[in-house]
């Protein structure tokens, strides 16, 4: 079936009006549909009735009664739609392509997603990324622009989240030595990062760096004496507890 189509260079003057005969006839002059204002009935066509329709474009279309209740607009809405989402993708990828959009999007995923391979050192330590720069702009806006590759984003105090007073563009060098320093545990020969040997172990990290670093136990011991609150520095015991046994 041929939809009637608009002759070209119609304006309201030249548009001819017609009249329904049909019973059930409800005229819709004047409805509003989205951008589109019902001007007149046009015509009936294979049981169906026309309309003319004016778009806030300024476009004159023909519509369908069925058609009113589908269409918001000559089709001039769909294209806007389309062309702000163009717009959307294409700043994305300008984003996307700045040297800090990579730093920003991986310290944002540590923090805030558990699937991140670093989650645990971070949003799972507590980290956090903050409201603000999760808006990309607002974060570059903040810090400036990556200066180099060589520059990486670095956080001043390591234990701090991530936030505008607390972070900083800075080369490695400059990074480890705010860094927590790694505690290397040799045994029998094999020298491990503790964190290494605790997540192996299943042994809370914060609690062996205690006694190990702070206290200055022995290995043996650290791994070995149950982690209670009530421990004393000196390791003595106040209450039970079976005392964790690990072949090192
Ligand atoms: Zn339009």
């Amino acid at each position: 079936m041929a939809k009637p189509s608009l002759p070209k260079n119609l304006s309201i003057d030249n548009l001819v009006f017609g009249v329904s005969a049909a019973n059930n006839f409800r005229d819709r002059t004047g409805d509003v549909l989205g951008r589109l204002t019902v001007l007149g009935f046009k015509e009936s066509f294979e049981k169906k009735s026309y309309w003319y329709c004016l778009c806030s474009c300024g476009a004159i279309t023909v519509l369908s009664t069925s058609g009113l209740h589908k269409t918001q607009s000559c089709g001039c809405l769909a294209r806007d739609v389309h062309a702000e989402r163009c717009r959307t993708v294409l700043a994305k990828h300008h984003q996307s392509n700045s040297p800090a959009y990579y730093s920003w999007s991986s310290a944002r995923s540590r923090c805030n997603n558990p699937k991140d391979k670093q989650y645990f050192r971070y949003g799972g330590r507590g980290i956090t990324f903050c409201e603000r720069w999760n808006n990309f702009a607002n974060f570059l806006d903040d810090m400036g622009e990556r200066p180099s590759g060589k520059f990486s984003l670095d956080r001043i105090d390591s234990n701090g989240n991530y936030e505008p007073n607390n972070c900083r563009w800075a080369v490695p060098i400059q990074q480890s030595s705010n860094r927590r320093r790694s505690v290397l545990i040799t045994f029998e020969g094999k020298t491990t990062p503790l964190s290494v040997l605790c997540r192996r172990l299943g042994l809370n990290y914060q609690a062996m760096y205690r006694r190990i670093v702070k206290w200055k136990w022995d290995a043996h011991k650290a791994f070995t004496v149950p982690v209670r609150k009530h421990i004393e520095p000196t390791g003595e015991r106040r209450g039970g507890g079976a005392v964790l046994r690990i072949k090192l």
